[in-house]
């Protein structure tokens, strides 16, 4: 077994979308067989104080919990991972994909496509030509059939392809992750494992 993260969800405290009660995220996923999460909000990142409280109050010895954001771009979500939390204010929504993508990846970003394949809101033909270093291509918030349209994407594109949930929900957290070969304890690791390709989707859990 590898070491197991769900990349990309959200919780009610910085995404209105989401009903995921933070206070009872990382009993979940220790429950679903979890190493860790990375808590991806809409356009927030939480500061390392704020996940240094989360965990203070589960009891989860050696459980990894990270942060990034989810940005919406005017074409595609684009899930960026390694920059300072002040960072997202230079991120304004709805900008130029290619663009976002390259400023994300010029401040030191490693970047994941979210949902590249879902229907009405994801990436037109541009994606074919964006630097991604991953693409996710299993989540709650893919359809099957959008799934094996995104794992044909990344073959093509040669990027290496991941699994997360996208939970909006308690229940969906974990539902699909990225097993790594070995061990991801911080921010770097992951930066550094998501550069080498060292990992791959977990499939649904
Ligand atoms: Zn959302
Ligand atoms: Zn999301």
């Amino acid at each position: 077994m590898g070491f197991v993260l769900d990349l990309h969800l959200h919780t009610q405290r910085h995404s209105r979308c989401s009903r995921i009660n933070e206070l009872r995220l990382i009993d979940r996923a220790i429950q679903r067989g979890l190493d860790g999460l990375v808590i991806t909000e809409h356009h927030y990142q939480w500061p390392q104080a704020e996940l240094d409280e989360l965990l203070a109050q589960a009891n989860a010895p050696g459980f990894v919990l990270l942060s990034a954001f989810e940005y919406s771009s005017s074409k595609g979500d684009i899930l960026v991972y390694g920059l300072q939390p002040e960072a997202t204010k230079e991120f304004v929504p709805g900008g130029e994909p290619e663009k976002m993508l390259a400023k994300a990846r010029a401040m030191g970003a490693v970047c994941i496509a979210a949902h590249p394949t879902r229907a009405e809101i994801s990436f037109d033909e541009r994606i074919l030509k964006m630097p991604f270093d991953a693409l996710e291509i299993e989540s709650v918030n893919l359809q099957p059939h959008e799934q094996r349209l995104a794992k044909k994407l990344a073959e093509s594109l040669k990027i290496p392809p991941t699994g997360s949930s996208d939970a909006h929900r308690i229940e969906d957290v974990g539902a699909y992750a990225t097993e790594f070969q070995g061990p991801v304890l911080s921010m770097a690791d992951l930066q550094a494992a998501l550069r080498h390709g060292t990992f791959r989707p977990a499939g649904k859990r």
